[in-house]
């Protein structure tokens, strides 16, 4: 059994008001299985990189534990590539470039070692190759974890309904989830959305944490409050993988244990922020992970 993430690997340039990377290594897949390999084994991941991508990065994943076999290497293409540049408010951010490069023909192949896949991350993709690598993983995923962007709902958005009706937990932020269901509130949205297919919605909030939405409940995590954040480059990437993470381990999939996977992929975005890049994701070790998750359990402790 396997949690597999499909998702990018890629090379960021990012800015902040604290400084600024050249090329750097990036990728939705690339946060999310860092993130998740704290958590649970086996992760693989599903992506494409071109032959720029060199040996030593992909050895960060295998550093980690996580089965590449399913990364492509195509030989004479440029991997994907992303620049952003981040405004005073951390959560306002202008994509600068986006070069599709090996992702615009992406056409995911799934190894037959990945088709023990228990638990499915579907990263932030066109709808298109969510869907088929969805079919591709044949079986029936116990839990699929699905996360998309305002991107996809401008520009394809019947595709996406139509991945929607497949999957279990859609995560997506506060302004996607007011776009996607024409709602201002997001209880209104929420409701709106779970009719969509997902059996829950995670609403991102960046630094004002995340609502679960689901089974007719509501769970409110806020997000710890940090002195300093360097970089939100993958922060959600990192939750999401976290998330799932948490579900895997513990093989049970419902509300109440989606409270918890939700602190755990809190803590790993907590984490993710503090440096440029993976530079701190990719760097933790379990006892500053679980001092995290007391600190989370401390912040918001309360008596009746
Ligand atoms: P996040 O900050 O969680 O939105 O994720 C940032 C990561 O997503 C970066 O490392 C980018 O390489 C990757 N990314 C940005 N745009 C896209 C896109 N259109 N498709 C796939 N990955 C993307």
């Amino acid at each position: 059994m396997s949690l597999v993430i499909v998702g990018s690997v890629a090379y960021d340039a990012i800015e902040t008001p604290y400084g600024k990377t050249d090329k750097i290594v990036g990728g939705a897949a690339t946060y999310a299985g860092i993130a998740a390999s704290y958590i649970y084994h086996p992760i693989r991941i599903v992506s494409v990189v071109g032959d720029d991508f060199g040996a030593d990065n992909l050895a960060l994943f295998t550093s980690r534990g996580i089965d590449i076999s399913g990364i492509q290497i195509k030989p004479g293409e440029k991997s994907f590539f992303w620049s952003g540049k981040y405004h005073e408010d951390l959560n306002r951010r202008d994509t600068l470039i986006t070069d599709l490069n090996v992702l615009a023909n992406f056409n995911p192949v799934i190894p037959d070692s990945y088709l023990d896949c228990e638990y499915l991350l579907l990263g932030n993709l066109t709808p298109q190759v969510q869907l088929i690598a969805l079919e591709r993983l044949k079986g029936n995923p116990k839990l699929i974890v699905l996360d998309t962007m305002n991107f996809w709902m401008d520009i394809a958005l019947d595709d996406l309904l139509h991945v929607l009706r497949k999957i279990d937990v859609l995560t997506i932020n506060d302004e996607e989830a007011r776009q996607l269901s024409g709602e201002y509130s997001l209880v209104k949205a929420a409701e709106k959305i779970l009719k969509m297919g997902p059996k829950y919605l995670i609403v991102k909030k960046g630094e004002h944490g995340a609502l679960l939405f689901g089974e007719g409940k509501i769970f409110a995590a806020p997000a710890l409050p940090l002195a300093e954040v360097f970089d939100p480059t993958g922060a959600g990437d990192s939750f999401a993988g976290g998330f799932i993470g948490y579900l895997a381990k513990h093989g049970i999939v419902n509300f109440e244990h989606m409270r918890n996977a939700i602190i755990y992929g809190s803590t790993l975005a907590s984490f993710c922020v503090e440096k440029f890049g993976v530079h701190r994701i990719s760097d933790l070790d379990t006892s500053a992970i679980q001092e995290r998750i007391e600190k989370f359990s401390e912040l918001t402790r309360f008596t009746l």
